[in-house]
């Protein structure tokens, strides 16, 4: 389940946004950027809105590319689902709004500059950068091995850290090549097309390989390379 919080108000993925989060808190996340259509990045997107749709003022932005949006509306928000909250409580105030973006272009949302990346997943997939004044952030989604997001990585100014992602052990190298995932040996090779030193940390490992990936991954011995801790909040 992959949501990241930026700033109380900006989510990376929703897959436990309503799950992490007090209400009080989620009534403070105004927009949120979609990588792609899976139930780990979306699932909690549901139940956010209805948890909050009577708070006085509430209203949700949700941004992703064509693709993603149009799996959202057509899987998630299709009044069998789920109910088409572009439409509620009328269409002329809904409480969403699904918002398309262009791979690569960048946009503002509440003071930070963001950019949708293309990555290589089995289903249409963005990494985000997302930056302020002082620092950048690049978050990978779920990817395997790919070339553009490292491309603009490493155009990335005030690059503080890179987020991606380390699913699977080696020993199931095939079962993450057809999911579109990496595991420790090819992020090891992926990390080799990042050129700048900035700390790498790493999410999505599947619960029941957890133990094994964090060996594998220590294994690399590579400086600045962690796996992210559930809840803890990191300032960059
Ligand atoms: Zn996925």
């Amino acid at each position: 389940m992959t949501s990241l919080l930026v700033n109380d108000t900006v989510a990376l993925d929703a897959g436990w946004v309503s799950g992490a989060l007090s209400l009080r808190e989620q009534v403070k996340v105004k927009d949120i950027l979609i990588s792609h259509s899976h139930l780990d990045h979306t699932c909690t997107l549901p139940f956010l809105i209805d948890n909050n749709f009577s708070a006085p003022g509430f209203s949700l932005r949700i941004y992703a590319i064509a693709e993603v949006i149009a799996s959202m509306r057509n899987h998630l928000f299709n009044n069998h689902t789920w109910p088409d909250f572009t439409s509620l409580p009328n269409d002329m105030t809904p409480v969403l709004k699904l918002v398309e973006i262009a791979p690569e272009q960048p946009f503002v949302i509440n003071g930070l500059t963001v950019r949708a990346i293309h990555v290589s997943h089995i289903v249409p997939t963005t990494g985000f950068i997302v930056e302020d004044k002082k620092s950048a952030v690049a978050f990978s989604s779920d990817t395997g091995p790919t070339q553009r997001f490292w491309e603009i990585v490493n155009t990335v100014k005030n690059l503080k850290a890179v987020i991606t992602e380390t699913s699977f052990p080696n020993e199931l190298q095939d079962l993450a090549n057809v999911s579109g995932h990496l595991t420790p040996a090819t992020l090891d090779l992926e990390l080799q097309k990042l050129k700048k030193d900035v700390p790498v940390y790493l999410y999505g490992g599947k619960p029941k390989h957890l133990d094994k990936i964090k060996r594998q991954v220590k294994a690399l011995k590579r400086k600045r390379l962690t796996l992210l801790t559930q809840g803890r909040t990191y300032n960059f």
